[in-house]
């Protein structure tokens, strides 16, 4: 598989761009390999890809059931930032920004990650304190943090509403300046170019249907292509988990699953420099290369694994952008479309060995598992490996729902709709 590098762009270019090699082989799938990765999404390419570069496992299998990047992982408004508090998350997400950072270079393929920072809002002198306390956490974390006022705030975004009789005032916000944007279908297509070029085999169109079993272990799986075995098998497969998971006799996993909806907008002139969030009306908002505003907003209060999106969500999200943004008022939307999150009951997601031999688990993103990408598939790939969670994942674990030592980082409770 060729190198990407200026020579062969222009050699490309000088043959009309006749000549490029395919990103990805599409091998038939071999009766066995050591490892089986369910889920051709983000979390999963990059778990294949670290496990042959960090671990030297080649022999590797990514499953998918339509094509690659077909899943949230294409579907999001893919914000990238590391502002969280609490320690497990703080150093988690920041591994996360470290391996964003040189991505593309790792890779040879361009994420294009765009480091314009991203604002969190503020509407009250108690979430300012809040706003300074997650600040302070973060720097001591060695993670950047800025906290703005209110005349910073209006001129890092001049279209916000400003004005003290708006339904939420603004009282100054939190900027992570490292934080913001990478293109999420290149971002699939080069875990998944990294993966291929080491040998891992990427099977599209194979949907895993249930589980072999010997004694209590799990050694391999059943799908719509054929009965594969594996000596592991790792489930990364976002928005599913709950159902991959049951077919493998795991019936109580902590997990909702619920449909966030994406929006775009017509093009517009240049409006929005970074990424702004507005935790009181729900909206996080920026501005793609092609000018059209990329936003979204809460998820559906109602269960549901449909994969596409409803217009009373799109009336409250438009509502939410045009209180913060009045100017929007007048723009067309382009596009809407639907994403299916399993949220977890704390909010922060599960990466471990599962309680069955031979099973891994990667599940409960909620709506924010874009950024963690990379240093999921670190630790996937590390857990799998070693038998043993990376430092980094230590505490994702399944049983920390009924040990009581969740890691709930909104404060919200047992509650997934809220986190
Ligand atoms: C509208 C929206 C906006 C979002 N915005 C952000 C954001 O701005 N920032 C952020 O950090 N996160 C965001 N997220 C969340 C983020 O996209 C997800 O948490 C993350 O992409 C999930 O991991 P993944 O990429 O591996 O999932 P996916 O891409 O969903 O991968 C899972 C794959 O598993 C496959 N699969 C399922 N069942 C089977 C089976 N039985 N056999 C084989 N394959 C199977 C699916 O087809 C899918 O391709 C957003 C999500 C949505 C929907």
């Amino acid at each position: 598989m060729a190198r990407y590098s200026v020579f062969s762009l222009l050699g490309n270019a000088l043959s009309g761009n006749r000549k490029w090699e395919r990103v990805w082989r599409s091998p038939e799938p071999k009766p066995a390999y050591d490892v089986i990765i369910i889920g051709g999404g983000g979390h999963g390419l990059a778990t294949a890809y670290y496990l042959a570069r960090n671990h030297g496992i080649t022999n590797v299998a990514v499953l998918e059931k339509g094509w690659l990047g077909g899943g949230n992982v294409g579907r999001n408004t893919t914000i990238v930032r590391s502002n969280y508090m609490l320690p497990a998350n703080a150093h988690f997400y920041e591994h996360s920004m470290k391996l964003w950072e040189g991505l593309s270079r790792d890779l040879n393929y361009n994420v294009m990650f765009s480091q314009r920072g991203v604002l969190n809002l503020a509407h009250s002198p108690s979430q300012m304190d809040a706003y300074a306390r997650r600040g302070n956490a973060m720097r001591l974390h060695g993670i950047d943090a800025e906290l703005l006022d209110r005349d910073q705030v209006a001129r890092y975004a001049p279209g916000i509403d400003m004005s003290p009789t708006t339904r939420f005032p603004i009282a100054g916000g939190l900027l992570q300046p490292r934080a913001g944007t990478a293109r999420h279908d290149a971002v699939a297509w080069g875990f998944a170019y990294g993966a291929d070029r080491q040998g891992v085999d990427l099977i599209e169109n194979c949907e895993v249907t249930g589980f072999i079993r010997e004694g209590s272990a799990i050694v391999g799986v059943e799908t719509t292509r054929g009965t594969i075995r594996a000596g592991k098998v790792g489930v990364a497969v976002a928005g599913n988990s709950s159902v991959v998971l049951q077919k493998a006799g795991l019936n109580n996993i902590p997990i909702e699953s619920h449909v966030l909806q994406a929006f775009v907008s017509e093009a517009l002139k240049p409006l929005i420099d970074g990424v702004v969030t507005f935790g009181a009306g729900h909206l996080y908002i920026s501005q793609s290369d092609k000018g059209s505003l990329v936003f979204g907003g809460d998820i559906d209060g109602y269960n549901s694994y449909a994969q596409r999106g409803n217009l009373p969500i799109v009336k409250h999200v438009a509502a939410a952008a045009v209180t913060l943004f009045p100017n929007l008022a007048r723009l067309r939307l382009l596009r809407s479309w639907g994403g299916i999150m399993d949220m977890s009951m704390d909010g922060s997601p599960i990466i471990c060995k599962g309680p069955v031999d031979g099973l891994y688990i990667n599940a409960g993103w909620c709506y924010g598992g874009f950024k963690a990408t990379p240093a999921s598939g670190w630790c996937f790939a590390s857990t799998i490996a070693n038998d043993a969670p990376h430092e980094l994942n230590a505490a994702f674990t399944l049983e920390r729902f009924c040990q009581g030592r969740v890691i709930d980082e909104r404060g919200a409770g047992p509650r997934p709709e809220l986190h």
